[in-house]
């Protein structure tokens, strides 16, 4: 069930995934270091989705709760943005990937999956997956069309709910919508789900109560061990 197109560029698309407060923005930005210090700043990019688009900005307030956009309006902004993200002239991650650049991106399409399975019975598993069959068949529909790309390595991380609501009260001292322990719940059957259907697209799923470094070294030698490693190594001016 590959929805997207792997990537068919030169460079490396790698991308964190998990619920909020498990840990990916602290991987993505480790890694990122780490491969700066190999490869030099102008060719690594830590980007994040929501992005920095109007669209992206847009998305946040409402997450934020400044003004309430309806689940399938959210989720096409999501899109939106992510077309935005990708496809920006000379600055997004196609244009990117296609000089042979890598990019690390905290969040993608799995987030959009789902967060926005998120039924209206936090406990109606049925309605979820009906939900994430839905957006799997618009994103098929989008591929075909236009070409979302597969990212060259997933890391979805691992954290119960409860560790994120208590990481995030600790570390922000403020909850967004998403940012409940039954929402979060919910949220994580359907990463578990993406994960089985995904598992052999290079999406790997970590342990993210281990110690940040212990995380960080796990996630830099699988991405060492990537065959594209190498060639993206080879590019070196
Ligand atoms: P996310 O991007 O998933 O929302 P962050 O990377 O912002 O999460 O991390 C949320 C909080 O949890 C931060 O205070 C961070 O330092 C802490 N944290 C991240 N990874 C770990 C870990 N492996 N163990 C303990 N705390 C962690």
């Amino acid at each position: 069930m590959n929805v997207l197109t792997p990537n068919p560029y030169p460079g490396l698309f790698i991308v964190f995934e998990g619920l909020d407060g498990s840990g990916e923005s602290t991987q993505a930005d480790l890694l990122s270091k780490a491969l700066k210090a190999e490869f030099g700043g102008s060719r690594v990019w830590l980007t994040k989705e929501p992005s920095e688009s109007s669209v992206g900005g847009a998305i946040r307030d409402s997450l934020q709760g400044i003004y309430r956009l309806s689940p399938t309006a959210l989720q096409f902004m999501f899109i939106a943005d992510r077309f935005i993200h990708l496809t920006k002239e000379k600055s997004g991650i196609i244009p990117r990937l296609g000089r042979g650049d890598l990019v690390v991106n905290d969040r993608y399409h799995f987030s959009t999956m789902s967060f926005g399975s998120i039924p209206a019975d936090l406990d109606d598993e049925e309605e979820q997956l009906v939900r994430l069959h839905s957006y799997g068949e618009l994103l098929v529909l989008l591929n075909q069309r236009i070409g979302l790309v597969w990212p060259d390595l997933t890391f979805i991380l691992q954290v119960p709910p409860k560790v994120c609501v208590q990481r995030i009260a600790e570390s922000r001292g403020h909850v967004e919508l998403f940012e409940e322990e039954m929402k979060l719940t919910a949220v994580w059957r359907a990463y578990e789900y993406l994960h089985r259907c995904y598992r052999d697209a290079e999406v790997y799923l970590l342990d993210g109560e281990r110690p940040i470094e212990v995380i960080a070294e796990e996630v830099l030698a699988t991405v060492k061990a990537h065959p594209k490693f190498r060639a993206v190594s080879n590019l070196l001016p």
